[in-house]
């Protein structure tokens, strides 16, 4: 069997800033392994491509710390490489005083996790702010920003590829056996088999199942991923408004939101809906409802300005009734797998915290 230092599983935006991030330290055994025929065609290409500022997750979560810490390195990484981005800024509406009262909450949530810039606005200064949103009043963020997730990813894959790493599609991981040296990991064509020392799981929706290749107890373990889906809306006309748009966040998510590309586009979303498999189709019949989640604070949108565009699957670990649940990134030696290191859950804030996740990943391989 042919021999590898370091494998990853999935290329998606996590295993692209991990490759990239133990090629640039020097590391020329590195291989990713991706099922796809391309990088970046899961839930990495379907997101609304935020650069979140850290203002939600529970203080000392991987959440909190990871996306505080990636945004930084993000907005750094797109300076210095010209990736496109644009620090858009961020307005949390209330539509009342106990969601005014919230917004409270948030900011001082915010504050405790390092968010920098917090302001509570009052609705005069929402309206000077945004004359197109109503609302009570607003939290602003202005770290919050957009990037262009496809050039961040082209950055990742091309840089991980000139110094040295290996990086091959077309390869869907089936099975995984624990052996002397490491890890016997098979892929679907040909049923070839190679070895690898250390196994780093990446693989997004199927990362549960991956973990279970390896014979752990997903169940028990509490890893089994819940799809929840999100649909997006397009706007198909041009409402003046340059901030990013945010509702109160809800249990599940952060709230079906004003999105804006960088070249200007707008579209409304994601929804939430817990799915029992993976279809990336848009029900039209959801329109109505994105409708009237959003006219209550964009009062000039109309039914006929929208129409379906993209959606993408969360890779959850929270269940409709579980409160919140933490990022899973962990190498599995107390449960007899040393050297296999599974990356489960990133969900959001994942693309944001992604370059944060590469560098703790690439600590537990040399530790
Ligand atoms: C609707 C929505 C909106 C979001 N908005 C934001 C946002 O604004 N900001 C933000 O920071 N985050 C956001 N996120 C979260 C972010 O998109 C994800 O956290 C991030 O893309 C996860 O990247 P990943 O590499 O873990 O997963 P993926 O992109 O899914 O990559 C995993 C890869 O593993 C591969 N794979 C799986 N199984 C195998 C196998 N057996 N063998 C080989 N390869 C395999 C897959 O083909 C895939 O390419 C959003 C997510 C959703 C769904």
């Amino acid at each position: 069997m042919e021999k590898v230092g370091i494998t990853i599983i999935g290329a998606g935006v996590v295993g692209l800033a991990i490759v990239h991030e133990l090629a640039k330290s020097g590391r020329k055994d590195i291989l990713v392994v991706e099922k796809n025929t391309r990088y970046g065609l899961e839930t990495s290409s379907r997101n609304s491509e935020v650069i979140h500022s850290g203002i939600y997750y529970p203080k000392d979560s991987l959440k909190a710390k990871l996306c505080v810490q990636g945004r930084i390195k993000l907005y750094e990484l797109c300076e210095k490489h010209k990736i496109p981005f644009r620090k858009s800024g961020k307005l949390i509406v209330s539509l009342d005083e106990t969601e005014f009262e919230y917004l409270h909450k948030l900011k001082e949530n915010g504050q405790q996790n390092g968010v920098e810039g917090l302001e509570i606005m009052s609705k005069n200064m929402l309206n000077q702010l945004e004359p197109n949103v109503s609302g009570y009043g607003a939290l602003f963020s202005p770290e919050t920003g957009i990037i262009d997730s496809e050039k961040l990813m082209h950055y990742f894959y091309h840089t991980s590829k000139e110094a040295g790493a290996i990086i091959v599609f077309d390869s869907k991981v089936i099975d995984i056996d624990r052996i002397n040296s490491g890890y016997a990991v098979t892929i679907e064509k040909d049923n070839y088999k190679f070895e690898t020392e250390i196994l780093i799981n990446s693989a997004g929706l199927y990362a549960d199942e991956i973990a279970g290749y390896a014979g752990l107890n997903i169940d028990k373990l509490g890893y089994r991923i819940k799809y929840c889906k999100g649909e997006y809306f397009k706007i198909n006309r041009n409402i003046n408004i340059e901030h990013l748009i945010y509702p109160v966040p809800e249990k599940v998510s952060l709230g079906t939101h004003l999105v804006i590309d960088m070249a200007g586009g707008k579209k409304l979303g994601p929804n939430s809906i817990y799915v029992d498999s993976i279809s990336y189709d848009v029900d039209e019949s959801h329109k109505t409802d994105f409708y009237e989640k959003a006219v209550r604070y964009i009062p000039d949108i109309t039914l006929d300005d929208l129409s379906p565009d993209t959606s993408g699957i969360r890779a959850k670990l929270q269940d409709e009734k579980d409160d919140f649940r933490d990022f899973i990134i962990k190498d599995e030696t107390e449960n007899g797998l040393a050297g296999f290191i599974n990356i489960i859950g990133i969900e959001s804030p994942g693309l944001t915290a992604s370059p944060a996740i590469a560098e703790y990943v690439s600590r537990m391989v040399r530790i």
